[in-house]
C-alpha cells in the first residue's frame, strides 16, 4: 500500500493529502533549521546530563519524606546546568504550570509588595492566582496588588508605561513568553533580555520572573540566559517530553528558588522533603528526548500555519515568521470552525479518539472552552491538542505532536473535517 492510500484507509481524501504534500515540499528549509536547533538543543541537554552524572542510581524511586533523594536532586542540578541557572526545583508535586506559577509568586512576595505584568494580561488561570478575578486564596487577598502594562500595538514593550507603572513596591515582574489565548506574538528571548534589562536599568533588585511554558528548546537559549532571575514551566509540555507524568520546574537564583522550596513544601522543610516514587526516570528520559520532540510540535505548527493561510484564514504566527513558542493560532471567525478543527485532531489521536469534543465551562476560564486531547497524559499539550475558548474571534489554539508524522496528520484530519463540513475550500488547482 503506497502512503497516500495509507492516508485515505485513515480518513484522509487524496485532495487533502495531495494539498499537504505540496505545503510540506515548500518548508524544507524551514524544516531544516528547526532540525538544526534540536541538535543543538540535544548536545545542551546531553551535556548537563554527563557533567552531572546522571548513572541509574538516580532512577529509584523515594518514598515518605523523600529524604536524600539522589535522582531528585540530581535531576534539579540537569535542569539548572540546561538553564544556566543557580538552582532548580522540579517536583512531581508541582502539579501543573498554573500551580508552579502561583508558587513562584506567592514565595517571592510578601504584603504590601505590588507585581507588575509588563507583557499584558497573564494568561487566563493566572487570574484567579492575582486577584484579577476575585478568588478565594489569591495574592490580592494577602494585600499583595497588581500592576499591568500591555505591549504596544506592535507587540513590542511599552518601556515608558513600564517606567511609569514601577513604584517603591514593585517587588517583581510578571514576563509570559508565549501568547497563552491570546492573539498577540510571543515574545523572543533576546526582546525579552532587552525588557528585563530595562527593568534592572530601573531598580536591579526588582525580581523579574519569566512564565516559560511552551517556550523551551524553540531557541538555543532561554530567557534565563538573558537575565531573567525565573524561569517557570510544565512538565506536561516541553520539558517532559512527552513523558513526564506529571511535575513542573522552576529554575533562576538561588535565593528566589529557595523561596519556592519553603512555599511549595513548608518553611524550614524546603527542598529537603518530597517523594519522587518512581518517577524520576521519566523525568530524565522526557527531558532527553525534549529537543527532538518540541521540534516535532514545532514542525507541526509551521505546517499548520502555512496550510491554513493557504486558505485565507488568519495564523499567528504566520507561514514565514519565526517561532518563540509551539502554539500556532489559527482564527476561524465562526464557532462550527473551531469545533470542526478540534473534532479533526481528535480523531487523529492515539487514545479516545472515537470521542467528540464539546465546549464546557472549564474552571479557571471565563468562556466555554473546547479541548481536543487524546493523550497518554491528561491534558498533556505537548502531546498533539488544541483548544480554543468558544468566544470571539473564534480563534483556536492549536499545539504539540509527540512526533512530526502524527501531528501532521492531525493537521490533515482537521483540515479534512472541515472541507468536509463545507467550512473551508482547497485551492482551485489541487
Ligand atoms: C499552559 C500555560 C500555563 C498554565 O499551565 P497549566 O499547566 O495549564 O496550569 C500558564 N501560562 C502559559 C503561557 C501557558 O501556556
Amino acid at each position: 500500500m503506497n502512503l497516500e492510500r495509507m492516508y485515505e484507509c485513515m480518513g484522509i481524501c487524496r485532495e487533502v493529502h495531495a494539498y499537504g504534500q505540496k505545503i510540506e515540499k515548500e518548508l524544507s528549509a524551514r524544516f531544516e533549521a528547526i532540525d538544526e536547533a534540536a541538535e543543538y538543543n540535544q548536545l545542551k541537554v546531553l551535556h548537563a546530563m554527563q557533567k552531572c552524572r546522571v548513572s541509574d542510581v538516580h532512577f529509584a524511586g523515594s518514598s515518605g519524606y523523600g529524604y536524600n533523594d539522589l535522582g531528585r536532586d540530581t535531576l534539579e542540578a540537569v535542569y539548572a546546568e540546561v538553564f544556566h541557572t543557580e538552582s532548580a526545583l522540579v517536583r512531581p508535586q508541582i502539579t501543573c504550570g498554573t500551580h508552579a506559577l502561583a508558587v513562584a509568586l506567592a514565595a517571592n512576595l510578601r504584603p504590601g509588595d505590588e507585581l507588575l505584568a509588563i507583557s499584558g494580561k497573564p494568561y487566563d488561570t493566572l487570574e484567579e492566582v492575582i486577584g484579577i478575578r476575585p478568588s478565594n486564596g489569591s495574592l490580592m487577598e494577602y494585600g499583595i496588588t497588581y500592576r499591568q502594562v500591555d505591549l504596544k500595538p506592535d507587540d513590542s514593550f511599552d518601556l515608558e508605561g513600564i517606567r511609569a507603572s514601577m513604584n517603591e513596591h514593585t517587588k517583581l515582574v510578571h514576563i509570559q513568553r508565549s501568547k497563552g489565548y491570546q492573539t498577540r506574538r510571543t515574545l523572543s528571548v533576546e526582546g525579552i533580555g532587552k525588557a528585563v534589562a530595562f527593568v534592572k536599568s530601573i531598580n536591579p533588585d526588582v525580581i523579574c520572573m519569566v512564565d516559560n511554558c511552551y517556550g523551551e528548546f524553540v531557541e538555543r537559549i532561554e530567557p534565563t540566559d538573558v537575565g531573567a532571575d525565573l524561569c517557570v514551566g510544565s512538565l506536561i509540555k516541553n520539558p517532559g517530553g512527552g513523558l513526564a507524568p506529571t511535575g513542573g520546574y522552576i529554575v533562576g537564583k538561588h535565593a528566589y528558588v529557595e523561596n519556592c522550596a519553603y512555599r511549595l513544601t513548608s518553611p524550614g522543610l524546603g527542598k529537603e522533603v518530597g517523594a519522587t516514587m518512581g518517577l524520576n526516570q521519566s523525568f530524565y528520559q522526557g527531558f532527553f528526548l525534549a529537543p527532538t520532540v518540541t521540534a516535532g510540535a514545532l514542525k507541526g505548527a509551521v505546517f499548520a500555519a502555512n496550510l491554513y493561510e493557504r486558505l485565507g484564514f488568519d495564523v499567528l504566527p504566520d507561514g514565514q515568521e519565526s517561532r518563540h513558542d509551539i502554539i500556532q493560532a489559527i482564527t476561524f471567525g465562526t464557532p462550527e470552525g473551531v469545533i470542526e478543527f478540534c473534532r479533526g485532531i481528535q480523531a487523529a489521536a492515539p487514545v479516545d479518539s472515537y470521542v467528540e469534543p464539546e465546549p464546557w465551562a472549564m474552571p479557571g476560564y471565563d468562556s466555554d472552552v473546547i479541548m481536543a486531547a487524546g493523550a497518554f497524559v491528561q491534558g498533556s499539550s505537548i502531546e498533539l491538542s488544541a483548544d480554543g475558548p468558544v468566544k470571539p474571534p473564534y480563534a483556536v489554539y492549536f499545539q504539540g505532536g509527540l512526533t512530526w508524522e502524527h501531528a501532521k496528520f492531525g493537521i490533515l484530519m482537521s483540515l479534512q473535517k472541515l472541507t468536509d463540513a463545507g467550512l473551508a475550500k482547497l485551492p482551485a488547482d489541487e
